[in-house]
């Protein structure tokens, strides 16, 4: 039988507001097209090999289990960016999204390194304020709309030649003030979306399921 498999990156600690959602939503779709699903956890200490997986999920996580997700990084950095640069299909949510990129300041104001393989940054809100309730967005691709729910002191700019993943219609995605949401490289997702956002967002989760299914079909 075809098979996916999927690596749940740090699913042990970035797996906040029912993020693991997104792994069964694609699991379910993969077994309605008649694959077997392989999911495995890759944590602090593991090795990741680009090779092995079919999708990528980044999961989004406290400060504290960030901080600990943080010193492994380093290790991985260079692999991910492999799967990434190869076509790979990743999804990072929040926490995970933040840590893509360049860095992001703590509620204590304390910088963390992020993986540095995307150039967005994430500040700290003032005052300990949060974005948090319901979101709405337009994928700036495709235009189909999706609906989840945002919960972050983080406040993340996009580089210039970087593209959001949509515009918001309402609630406050990457910073509140440009209306993005988001990045999108290749077949890499980075979003604030919680909700778990494959699961809510049908339509989304078919279409992700498609590339993971033409690169499985690809690679095998
Ligand atoms: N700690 C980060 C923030 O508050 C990420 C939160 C999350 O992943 N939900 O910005």
């Amino acid at each position: 039988m075809k098979r996916i498999n999927i690596c749940h990156l740090y699913g042990n600690l970035l797996n906040t507001y029912g993020d693991i959602g997104n792994v069964m939503a694609i699991s379910h779709e993969a077994h309605k097209n008649g694959y077997e699903v392989n999911t495995k956890i890759v944590t602090v200490g593991d090795d990741f090999n680009p090779n092995d997986y079919d999708f990528v999920f980044f999961g989004g996580g406290q400060d504290y289990e960030q901080s600990i997700v943080q010193k492994d990084l380093g290790d991985k950095a260079n692999k991910l960016k492999e799967f990434i640069e190869n076509d790979g299909v990743l999804l990072a949510i929040c926490g995970g999204y933040q840590l893509l990129g360049k860095y992001y300041y703590d509620a204590y104001n304390n910088k963390i390194d992020g993986l540095s393989i995307f150039p967005h940054y994430t500040k700290n809100q003032e005052n300990s304020k949060r974005f948090t309730g319901p979101i709405k967005i337009k994928d700036s691709l495709t235009g189909d709309i999706y609906e989840g729910f945002e919960n972050h002191g983080g406040v993340t700019f996009l580089s210039e030649d970087q593209n959001p993943f949509a515009i918001v219609l309402d609630g406050n995605g990457n910073n509140g003030l440009d209306k993005t949401e988001g990045f999108r490289y290749k077949n890499t997702i980075g979003t604030y979306l919680h909700g778990p956002l494959l699961a809510r967002n049908e339509v989304l989760c078919e279409n992700v399921f498609k590339l993971i299914e033409k690169n499985a079909n690809l690679s095998k």
